[in-house]
């Protein structure tokens, strides 16, 4: 019998009655045949006010209890979502991460799944029930209740699909993915299909519609992913390989605010100064995205990188520990920016993407501070007074 893996985010399952809608779809998929497991995250925003009240007590809650804590949304929703299917007369059972035996490793709240032995799960879809299972939680080696981090749910479904060989239905708030975030650029278009190599690209640069995670493990085992609105209504975007047929140079483009630019001018050029910037940026936790250096001129040289503006303090801290041994050191910061990227396939094996970007910020006067690439992105860091002009004339020049 075909089977299914469908999941519902936390504003899908956020009230009874969406509960009770969820329910219908499920049942909707049942009566056509399939044998249906949902994965589930907790109510609206459960997980983020179980969170506030640890904080209240500590600081610095005990991560085993936390994990406990955190992990009693989804038992919550599981329940409500299995009684909501029985009352519309069909079989369902709910399973937490320990009763699904998904197994788990790793520092508490912070878990990756290792396996799922799925033998009771089939047991229960064999005898005709629809399976409801917890996601975001599992349990370690030592019986221990564990969570997956933020937005793990996404990762508990499709690595379900990946063991019960079936694709993976996500549905959340969006209709599915777009060629750029229609909050920013109302033309955007919806794409039918994109790689896993892409949307990957996509979801870590921040169009946060999917769990990086998830999209990792999707391609590792292959696993068709499809997103698209809760209401199952409406056609959504497809995850999954590509052939070439299908290439575009630029499938989409994304945009990732609260960027801050570091610029150290006069640095005396020696490998060695360079090395121990970076050294205490690491010492101190500072995650470093986009980083140039200028070519040395007398002796001296600029480097330049940017960071996540959460990291300010920090970053201050280590550039003041940084400039006291350093004569002649001058650093600036520059905030508010954002970085753009455009992210594509097709760019592995064609030319010019590069230069069009760059006609397209001359032509509308647009100054970017940093560049960089990989093999399927490009990205620019900018002000973010014109983001607004900047993703409108690179939509329009890649036609997104
Ligand atoms: N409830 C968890 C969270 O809010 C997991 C999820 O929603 O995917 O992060
Ligand atoms: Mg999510």
């Amino acid at each position: 019998m075909e089977r299914v893996v469908m999941k519902y985010g936390g504003t899908s399952v956020g009230t009874i009655e969406k509960i009770k809608a969820v329910a219908r779809r499920v049942i909707k998929q049942k009566k056509q045949g399939k044998n249906v497991v949902v994965v589930v995250s907790a109510m609206g925003k459960t997980t983020d006010k179980l969170i506030k009240m640890a904080k209240q007590i500590s600081n610095v809650p005990n991560s085993r209890e936390m994990d406990v804590l955190i992990s009693t949304g989804e038992q919550q929703s599981i329940a409500l979502l299995s009684m909501a299917i029985e009352e519309e007369g069909y079989k369902a059972i709910s399973l937490t991460g320990f009763q699904a035996d998904i197994k788990t490793k790793g520092a508490h709240t912070k878990n990756v799944i290792t396996e799922i032995n799925t033998q009771k799960l089939e047991k229960y879809l064999d005898q005709d029930y629809v399976v409801v299972v917890a996601g975001f939680q599992g349990i370690n080696e030592s019986g221990e209740i564990t969570t997956l981090g933020r937005g793990g749910s996404d990762t508990t479904a499709v690595a379900l699909a990946a063991m019960l060989k079936c694709s993976c239905e996500i549905y959340t708030d969006v209709d599915g993915i777009y060629t750029v975030d229609p909050r920013v650029y109302q033309k955007a278009k919806k794409l039918e299909t994109i790689s896993y190599e892409e949307m990957m690209e996509m979801s870590s640069l921040g169009a946060g519609v999917l769990e990086t995670r998830a999209v990792q493990l999707g391609k590792n085992y292959n696993v068709p992913i499809m997103v698209a609105f809760n209401t199952g209504e409406i056609a959504g975007t497809y995850i999954r390989e590509l052939d070439n047929m299908e290439e575009k140079g630029v499938t989409g483009l994304s945009v990732c605010e609260g960027i801050l630019m570091i610029t150290v001018d006069n640095i005396y050029y020696k490998p060695q100064n360079i090395s121990r910037l970076f050294e205490i940026l690491a010492e101190n936790h500072i995650n470093i995205d986009m980083i140039s250096q200028t070519a040395p001129k007398k002796g001296m040289v600029s480097v330049s990188f940017t960071c996540n503006a959460d990291d300010r303090f920090n970053v201050e801290k280590v550039l003041t520990t940084y400039s006291a041994n350093m004569n002649d050191v001058e650093y600036t910061i520059d905030e508010d920016l954002i970085k753009i990227s455009l992210v594509g396939v097709g760019m592995m094996n064609q030319s010019g993407v590069a230069a069009n970007i760059f006609k397209a910020f001359s032509e509308n006067n647009i100054e970017f501070k940093q560049v960089t690439t990989s093999e399927i992105s490009v990205s620019y860091a900018l002000n973010k007074s014109d983001m607004l002009r900047a993703v409108n004339s690179l939509a329009r020049a890649f036609n997104l």
